[in-house]
This record gives C-alpha cells, sequence and structure tokens, in this order.
C-alpha cells in the first residue's frame, strides 16, 4: 500500500480541478491526462485491481483491511456504485467521442461499463474500487440535481479526510 497520503488542500484541489477540451474534461479527450490522473489514483488511494476478473485476493483483502471489514464486503464496494463516479450520458458521451466516437467506441464504454471519477478526474472502470469509494453512486442522469452533486462531493472530502486518519496523517 502506498505510504503518500492527501493533505486538505490537495485534496480540494483533486475535486475543484477540472480541465476541459473542447468543452468536455481533459482526461476524457486526451489519454495523458488520463493516465496521468489514474496513476494519482493507484499511487494515493489504491486504484484497481487491474484486472478485476480474477481472483486479486490480496488486493480485496488490503482493501477489507482498510475498512476493517470482509473481503466480501469490500468487493461489493466498487466504481459503479460509487458516488464519485459519474455516468450521466453526457459524460459517456464525452468518453465515447474522446474515445473516437465511432460507434466501437460507444461499445468499448458500454462493455467496459466506463464512467469518470469526480475524486480523480479520469476514466474508470465499473468493476475496479479505491480507497476514497462513497457510497451512493453512481452519479446518472436521473440524481444529477446540482444539490446532489454537491453532496457528493462534500461526501467524497470527508471520506478522502477518514482515509488519512486511517493511514495516520
Ligand atoms: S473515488 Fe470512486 S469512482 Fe473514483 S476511483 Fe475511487 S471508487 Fe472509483
Amino acid at each position: 500500500m502506498s505510504d503518500e497520503k492527501l493533505n486538505t488542500k490537495e485534496v480540494e484541489n483533486l475535486l475543484k480541478s477540472e480541465d476541459l477540451i473542447n468543452g468536455f474534461p481533459a482526461a476524457t479527450q486526451d489519454i495523458s491526462v488520463n493516465i496521468r490522473n489514474r496513476q494519482e489514483c493507484i499511487d494515493v488511494a489504491n486504484y484497481g485491481p487491474m484486472n478485476p476478473l480474477i481472483g486479486n485476493d490480496e488486493y480485496w483483502q488490503a482493501r477489507a483491511d482498510v475498512y476493517k471489514t470482509s473481503i466480501e464486503e469490500a468487493k461489493s464496494s466498487r466504481c459503479a456504485n460509487c458516488a464519485a463516479f459519474i455516468q450521466t450520458t453526457d459524460m459517456k458521451e464525452a468518453i465515447a467521442q474522446g474515445l473516437g466516437g465511432e460507434e466501437e467506441a460507444y461499445a468499448v464504454v458500454e462493455v467496459a461499463n466506463l464512467g469518470y471519477c469526480e475524486i480523480f478526474d479520469f476514466k474508470c472502470a465499473g468493476l475496479r474500487t479505491c480507497d476514497a469509494w462513497v457510497l451512493g453512486g453512481p452519479i446518472t442522469d436521473v440524481n444529477i440535481s446540482a444539490n446532489k452533486f454537491e453532496e457528493s462531493q462534500e461526501i467524497a472530502l470527508n471520506v478522502i479526510n477518514n482515509i488519512n486518519l486511517i493511514k495516520g496523517e
């Protein structure tokens, strides 16, 4: 597990940073931005596992250890049900456009269950997770109201601060 920790300012910056390319989040349009931001999530919040379709017992045990719970419960907490996971029609359109906009690009978005992580600003897959997981997602067209969105960001900030406490900052 990484020893790196986020301070409150860094967390706020992560939540506020929203560089745009052609009106879309930069990470959806520029693969180098996406890889950079994803690596940050891997380094500070243990984003993974790389291939969720295989066992990865060590990975899930580490996630369970963070919350002092079972592997089964850890496995139930994924990007797909994280409140920072944005899967609105607009966001899926942005991701597909960034992948080229052809029919196959939309298929990739659906097959990989892709969404956008609002905390770390990158495209993430529904079957993965990280230490900053927030109860209540995903954000969809149904629950995208401004209040709900702001609420989810506040929750995310609190959760990351709690993670830093767990890690001893
Ligand atoms: S914060 Fe949520 S959406 Fe972002 S990588 Fe972690 S679990 Fe996935």
